[in-house]
């Protein structure tokens, strides 16, 4: 039922800075913009595969490229006086300055953002669940250890940190028994998230092991699976060694009488256009699993109506589901990828306005901040104010869903924090007691 109908990739390895010079197309780039990269690299995790390289990058519009943007480290990405930091220290060879410098500028890039590492870790009998996170009641978020890379990383990644070797910033577990118990403990929480990294760098094997104990659960409904692979490795479900297993996987998740809702990370329509991602979301789909797609508006990358629309016309034509439309977070190089809110709320409502209802499950554009997920709905003109109409669309306090309040227009803003309270207020309503 699986057998790979369109020519099978072969297998996944990753490349890096370490062999990233062997590709062709990468070869031929000029050498100003390798060493650029090279010295950018040593901060932001760098890694990518043939695939991604071969098949979605269009390297005659390199560097504007929007998945050239999406993979490779850009020398703007780091503030000027870093970059040079960094770039002596490379040249001096000197292998301890050039770790402290990248340290140096790492730390100031919010590597944790929206309380992240302190706020949202259970508690399970008077012991930190390192490796779970619960904001949002109905839905827990666990990070399995195996799970913490990706077959790619993007430039712009909110959990960067996770990927470049600091233990103190890593969030990660590999007791699933913990998560049943707090399961147990917790019956409304209807949703589980494993999350990364991304969970589909396992083995079916792997993965198994934590799905399975979760299937006995009877006050789950849900099982999500947060991931980019779709769009940077879709021959794990087509071609890969463990791909009907991985599958037959999914299938038995779906037999147990849970829903597995696939949250596929899709920034780009290109990502789609491939016979193999095709094939990739039909064999998902035939599992028995959702897909539904969400991604950040990210400047360079996807900041378009038309590209957005397109992308959503494409995922409903392959029988996905979008879901949301996020602001890029407050980390790493956000200074790179800006889209101001006033910008982003434009941007989303023209690519609304031009699909069917369809596709207009979608909803955004979110920002992921410290008190909850907050839309920008729109701009208005409220007693002779220009305001920014908000509203929450999760919140740590689920009476904050469902209430619109007011922000004073601004159209630089790019962050909650960076917004005032509309009509001459002090606080939002959500800062007060
Ligand atoms: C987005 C998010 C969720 C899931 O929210 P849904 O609106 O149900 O998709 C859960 N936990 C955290 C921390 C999140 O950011």
């Amino acid at each position: 039922m699986y057998a790979p109908p369109v020519e099978a990739y072969g297998r996944y390895e990753p490349i890096t800075l370490k062999n990233i010079n062997r590709h062709p197309s990468y070869k031929r780039l000029p050498a100003s913009l390798r060493q650029e990269l090279e010295v950018a690299a040593q901060v932001l995790p760098f890694r990518t595969n043939a695939y991604v390289l071969d098949e979605l990058i269009d390297w005659k519009k390199v560097p504007d490229d929007p998945i050239f943007q999406l993979v490779f480290p850009q020398r703007e990405m780091l503030a000027k006086e870093d970059y040079r930091l960094v770039e002596a220290a490379l040249r001096r060879g000197d292998a301890g300055a050039l770790k402290t410098a990248v340290w140096r500028v790492r730390r100031k890039m919010n590597p944790h953002p929206a309380g992240q590492l302190t706020h949202n870790v259970p508690m399970l009998e008077g012991r930190k669940l390192h490796g779970l996170q619960h904001k949002y009641r109905e839905t827990v978020l666990f990070f399995p250890a195996g799970g913490q890379t990706c077959h790619a990383f993007c430039t712009y990644c909110f959990r960067w940190a996770q990927f470049v070797g600091d233990r103190e910033l890593k969030i990660e577990s590999s007791r699933v028994e913990d998560l049943v118990a707090y399961l147990r403990l917790h019956p409304q929480v209807s949703d589980v998230l494993i999350t990364g990294g991304d969970p589909l760098v396992m083995k079916a094997g792997l993965l198994a092991r934590y799905l399975r104990p979760l299937l006995k659960v009877e006050t789950l409904t849900s099982i999500r699976l947060g991931s980019k692979s779709l769009a940077y490795w879709p021959a794990r479900y087509v071609s890969d060694p463990d791909s009907a297993e991985l599958l037959n996987l999914f299938e038995e998740i779906t037999a147990a009488g849970k829903r597995l809702a696939f949250m596929a990370h899709s920034s780009h329509p290109r990502e789609l256009e491939t016979p193999l991602a095709k094939q990739a979301v039909r064999n998902i789909l035939s599992s028995g699993a959702l897909i539904r797609t969400q991604a950040p508006l990210i400047r360079r990358v996807n900041d378009s109506a038309a590209v957005w629309a397109e992308k959503w016309r494409l995922e409903v034509g392959l029988g996905m589901t979008p879901y949301y439309m996020f602001v890029e977070r407050d980390t790493g190089p956000k200074q790179y990828f800006d889209v101001p809110l006033a910008r982003a709320q434009r941007i989303f409502a023209d690519a609304y306005r031009q699909v069917s209802g369809l596709a207009r499950t979608v909803r955004g554009p979110s920002m992921s901040a410290f008190p909850g997920k907050v839309r920008i709905v729109g701009v208005a003109e409220i007693g002779g104010e220009k305001v920014f109409v908000l509203e929450f669309l999760q919140a740590r306090n689920p009476a904050w869903v469902g209430r619109p309040f007011f922000a004073r227009y601004d159209a630089q803003a790019s962050w909650l924090s960076e917004l005032q309270p509309a009509f001459g207020a002090k606080r939002f309503f959500f800062e007060e007691g």
